[in-house]
């Protein structure tokens, strides 16, 4: 969700100049030693999405970290120590098999820079210290102008930001412009860095959207056989309208269709944003602990929930966005759940944690719960057996 301008207001003063300058050289760097990964790293990332010789397969999703938010006030650089902490207990704990960064991954709004992917880097580094494979979807801040502190516009002016040298490895007109980082640049910087990435550019004419993508997760007992498909959507917002348009569920229509024709292997779904939808669920039946807040949901339906309540292998729906919800709620035949709010980034400031998935392969079913930074779990619920 979006900050109140006060708060960006507040962040900058000129001793971020010296931060900016060591970032910005930090990733003109980072471009020109980082790996370069090529589609058979990708395929070896793909490889690992297979469901243990146990039969399980878990995900930790984290959500709503906001890495780089007022990257030049103390509190700001803490709360992303902090938010790795709470990322790395979690890992530590549930040791998932897998996870899944659900949108907000940083605070593009809050960085007076050209290339935000050395915070998404730091987001996702707690994951690829361990080994785990991940996947993102970008949320509503993650390529989100840079709002201009007010500040700069009085007496003393905007700072005297000393651009890199010529030579560097940073290209294009604009480097020391303040123009943010596009949704391409962070994904393709993600894929390009991290072979556990299985993240993915989808088709150009879901464009202005990005990050959709289906993934495969193979069974224990063959590689061919598919114990489960995972979506992930782009739900827009930051630098377009929070969305996910009709070409999208277009999308999603035919490549279900295509890869898993007679609905027989489960399918799960992943974006930032909740839908409508999720404002209209009683909550009655639903399983969580924190119920703080007004859904926030996309601006208009444009079709996706009506394939996904009709697609039998559909099971259930995971968003972030709305910090203080943490409920999963049955929805006609599937669940639409929230995570948790998993960064110290963000408003709010209900305890941290992460939901956990775990899907059981034989007979399918998928569970759930909430993993707390302090090691507590709670609202346990099935989703589907
Ligand atoms: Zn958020």
């Amino acid at each position: 969700m979006i900050k109140p301008m006060f708060m960006e207001v507040e962040f900058f003063s000129f001793i971020s100049l010296t931060l900016y300058q060591l970032l910005l050289l930090s990733i003109c760097s980072l471009n020109f030693n980082g790996i370069q990964c090529t589609e058979a790293h990708r395929t070896n990332a793909m490889d690992h999405l297979q469901v243990s010789q146990k039969g399980l397969f878990k995900i930790a999703l984290f959500a709503d970290l906001h890495f780089g938010e007022a990257e030049s006030l103390d509190w700001g650089p803490q709360q992303d120590v902090n938010s790795t902490r709470v990322m790395s207990h979690i890992l530590d704990q549930e040791r998932p098999d897998f996870v899944v960064y659900l949108g907000d991954v940083i605070t593009a709004n809050n960085m007076p820079m050209h290339n935000a992917s050395l915070y998404w880097d730091q987001a996702v580094s707690p994951t690829r210290a361990r080994g785990i494979p991940w996947a993102s979807v970008f949320g509503n801040h993650d390529d989100a102008p840079f709002e201009w502190p007010i500040e700069w516009f009085s007496s003393t002016g905007i700072p005297n930001i000393v651009c890199p040298a010529a030579d560097n490895s940073c290209s294009g007109d604009i480097r020391c412009g303040f123009r943010g980082t596009t949704r391409l640049e962070l994904m393709r910087a993600e894929s390009e860095r991290n072979p556990l990435s299985c993240s993915e550019i989808g088709p150009t004419q879901l464009w202005p959207g990005v990050s959709n993508y289906v993934l495969k997760l193979s069974s224990s007992r063959n590689s061919k056989d598919v114990a489960a498909y995972m979506y992930f959507l782009d739900s827009g917002g930051g630098s377009y309208p929070e969305i996910v348009s009709s070409a999208q569920s277009e999308w999603f229509r035919s490549t279900s269709h295509e890869v898993n024709p007679d609905s027989r292997v489960p399918e799960i779904i992943f974006w930032h944003i909740p839908s409508k939808v999720y404002k209209k669920l009683g909550k009655k039946k639903c399983v969580g602990s924190l119920f703080e807040e007004e859904v926030a949901p996309q601006i208009a339906e444009m079709g996706i929930m009506k394939l996904l309540e009709e697609r039998p292998s559909v099971k259930a729906v995971f968003v972030g966005h709305n910090h203080g919800l943490d409920w999963c709620c049955p929805y006609k035949k599937l669940w639409l759940c929230f995570a948790r709010h998993t960064g110290y980034g963000g408003y709010g400031d209900w305890p941290r944690g992460s939901r956990m998935l775990e899907i059981t392969q034989q007979p399918f079913s998928l569970k759930s719960w909430i993993r707390m930074e302090d090691g507590q779990i709670h609202s346990q619920v099935i989703l589907a057996s």
